[in-house]
């Protein structure tokens, strides 16, 4: 196993990633919001020993970050949380970053998730909110560090809820593009979610 992952945490029944996020490798092309023409109806994979290197490499934060809520299972929760690197443009340096997907309504009742939130920004991680265009589609997200600086500080769960709220419904109303990875038209390669 991975030595950077959190050791009491598998992915279980979850095959989010397999869904929600485009993969753009040169062995498999999908559009974010398709899932995977190999994911079988158990949500295994049906080519796991010889999957993408983009699949054998990727892990979700949950899997990866000890301060994310155990109860951020993105299959239970909906939150589905990515690492990102930031580079600094006059520096070089580079930053961690974490992205919180907000998939669905229900996300922002998922227990834990403001506390996580809470944690990234109090810790001064670039924290963003991303919430998913249509399958197929752009999405938006939007950096919440300052909106949510005051509410960490005092402790404000309800006002970090608020936040994340106004935050997702702002998103949901942007414009959203077609997406556009070369991949050939999505009916020969993934199937629509929850085919
Ligand atoms: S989203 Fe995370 S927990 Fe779910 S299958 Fe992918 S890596 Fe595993
Ligand atoms: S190839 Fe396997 S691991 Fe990769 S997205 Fe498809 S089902 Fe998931």
């Amino acid at each position: 196993m991975d030595s950077d992952l959190v050791a009491t945490r598998s992915c279980g029944e979850c095959n989010v990633c397999c869904v929600a996020l485009a993969i753009d490798d040169p062995a498999l092309q999908k559009p974010q919001g398709y899932r995977c023409r190999h994911s079988l109806p158990d949500n295994g994979c049906g080519i796991y020993e010889t999957r993408p290197q983009t699949c054998r490499t990727f892990y979700c934060g949950w899997r990866r970050l000890k301060w994310i809520r155990e109860t951020l299972r993105p299959d239970k929760s909906g939150v589905l949380v990515r690492l990102h690197i930031e580079v600094q443009g006059d520096t070089g340096d580079q930053h961690l970053g974490v992205i919180f997907s907000l998939l669905n309504a229900a996300s922002l009742k998922a227990d834990g998730l403001a506390e996580s939130v809470a944690a990234g920004v109090g810790a001064g991680v670039p924290v963003y909110v991303h919430v998913p265009g249509p399958p197929g589609h752009t999405g938006c997200h939007v950096r919440i560090n300052e909106a949510l600086h005051d509410a960490v500080l005092t402790r404000d769960k309800p006002a970090v809820l608020q936040t994340l709220r106004r935050v997702r419904n702002m998103a949901r109303s942007m414009p959203h593009e077609p997406a556009t990875l070369p991949f050939r038209a999505p009916s020969t390669l993934a199937q629509p979610p929850n085919a």
